[in-house]
């Protein structure tokens, strides 16, 4: 239970003013030399506060006795209680009420208290201020002025006021048959009329559909409807609009009586805030996925790029009609694998092969043909090397160069050799029906220490030269005294 027990600053904390003018009497009377004397100070305050006073007598046992009850707390109270004990009270009223006399008797000061009413159906609080005094006979009495200090109305009326929320209560007028008839104001706070757009007017006793724009939605009202049948709580979000603004609301329903209690919240910010929130957050999702899509975009160019490039740099090494190295990539190649020979000291050979007759094949069979064997010829040699090392490339017409690293002169002429072999062994594929024996000459030279790629490629020129000279389909090794000789 709430309570307050103070013998200091009495005046400052009390509300009535009564219990300061009585708090200076008592203290004047309680200067005098036989401290305050019940008789005297009783016949001087009861005139004109005796309406809000009351007093007790001990009872001898612990209890006290109510011998004075004046009509003010009888009005409050509902019922006398003169002559009652005050065990009598409610319990934790009563506890307090004799703990707070004995205290006030046994200090002898005025104390002035506050505490919640328990019995009172209006009152929330009350104050009071306890003051002991004795009888001519040597008896102990405390004269206590008591009054109200809040009702609850006063606590429901500053809630409806000081609420943020407008809070409604509504009563259902219902027809002989019970039915319901309309719903109507009986308690509009402020605010609520605020929210209903119609902030000047007193809602009171209107129809709560003309009163509350809100409930013209056949769907809030149907809810309101449940929530009075079903005498079920609800909670509401709705909106409506007026002068080009729209207001959202969120209703607390809940059933009082055969009526119901709106709390409405404005919560128009609120979804304002969430919509901006939303329409941001779609932006974001749609910025995302255009960087997404652009960048997926970029990626497959660039992945294009590079298969193009990569196309462009296999047709810019490569000879069109046999796919063999051309003779500029075939010489960038070999001038690299001859760096590398000369780092690891290792052995390079070089075999330039040239078609025998090959003029005869366009003259006889035409250019086609020609073309044919030429492609059929290089297959040939490119079955004849290791290609993961070696270097097969078209010099130009019918003149072709092997680079074969790592190989001295003796496994270059067994490459060479195995070219003749192949050559002997089959005919070159034409067309569907023709097939041509073609054979060819090979000049093999293994590079010297120091000699440089055109030097090499010089003595292997001179070498097909002299197996041309020495007619043809035959090898020569390269002389290598030439490189001296130059
Ligand atoms: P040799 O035995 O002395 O080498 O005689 P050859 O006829 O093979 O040599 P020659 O240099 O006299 O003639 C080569 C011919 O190859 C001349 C040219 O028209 C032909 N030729 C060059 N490039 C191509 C080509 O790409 N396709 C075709 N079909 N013919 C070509
Ligand atoms: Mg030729
Ligand atoms: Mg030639």
């Amino acid at each position: 239970m709430y309570q307050e027990v103070h013998t200091d600053h009495i005046a400052a904390r009390a509300n009535a003013p009564e219990i300061s003018q009585l708090l200076q009497r008592f203290e004047a009377c309680a200067r005098g030399p036989s401290g305050v004397s019940f008789e005297h100070f009783r016949d001087e305050v009861m005139p004109r506060f005796g309406d809000d006073l009351m007093v007790l007598t001990p009872t001898g046992d612990g209890d006290y006795a109510f011998s004075h009850y004046g009509r003010e707390i009888i009005r409050y109270v509902g019922a006398s209680r003169l002559r009652e004990r005050v065990s009598a009270m409610t319990g934790q009223v009563a506890a307090f009420t004799i703990t707070c006399c004995d205290r006030t008797l046994a200090e002898g000061r005025a104390t002035y208290t506050v505490h919640r009413s328990l019995a009172s159906v209006r009152v929330c609080l009350w104050e009071r201020l306890l003051m002991p005094t004795t009888a001519a006979d040597g008896s102990r009495h405390l004269i206590v002025f008591s009054r109200p200090l809040q009702f609850h109305e006063e606590l429901l009326v500053a809630v409806l006021d000081t609420s943020p929320s407008g809070i409604v209560a509504l009563r259902a007028f219902r027809d002989s048959a019970g039915q319901l008839d309309r719903l109507v104001v009986i308690t509009a706070n402020r605010q609520a009329a605020a929210m209903a757009g119609r902030a000047d007017a007193d809602l009171l006793d209107l129809d709560a559909r003309l009163a509350l724009p809100f409930l013209a939605d056949p769907q809030v009202w149907q809810r309101c409807l449940f929530a009075l049948d079903l005498r079920r709580p609800d909670r509401i979000e709705t909106s409506w609009s007026a002068d080009g603004r729209t207001v959202w609301l969120q209703i607390a329903v809940a059933p009082l009586g055969d009526g119901l209690v709106m709390t409405i919240s404005d919560i128009s910010e609120l979804v304002v805030a969430n919509q901006t929130l939303q329409s941001r957050a779609a932006t974001l999702a749609l910025e995302v996925s255009r960087e997404r899509a652009t960048r997926r975009a970029l990626s497959e160019e660039m992945g294009y790029r590079d298969e193009r490039e990569q196309e462009l740099r296999r047709l810019a090494e490569t000879d069109p009609l046999t796919a063999l190295l051309n003779r500029r990539s075939f010489t960038e190649k070999a001038h690299r694998a001859i760096q590398a020979s000369d780092d690891s000291g290792s052995d390079v050979s070089l075999i330039i092969i040239d078609i025998d007759h090959f003029k005869a094949v366009n003259d006889c069979h035409g250019h086609l043909a020609g073309d044919a064997v030429i492609r059929a010829f290089a297959d040939l040699l490119l079955g004849q090397v290791r290609m993961e090392r070696d270097l097969v490339g078209r010099f130009g017409g019918e003149e072709f160069a092997m680079l074969l690293p790592t190989a001295n002169l003796e496994a270059a002429l067994r490459v060479a050799l195995r070219i003749q072999e192949a050559l002997a062994s089959r005919l070159l594929p034409v067309s569907e029906t023709l097939a041509l024996p073609i054979t060819a000459s090979l000049g093999v030279a293994c590079r010297q220490r120091g000699e440089t790629l055109p030097d090499l490629i010089a003595r292997a020129d001179k070498a097909l030269y002299r197996a041309k000279h020495d007619g043809r389909s035959c090898i020569r090794l390269a002389d290598p005294d030439l490189v001296i000789a130059a």
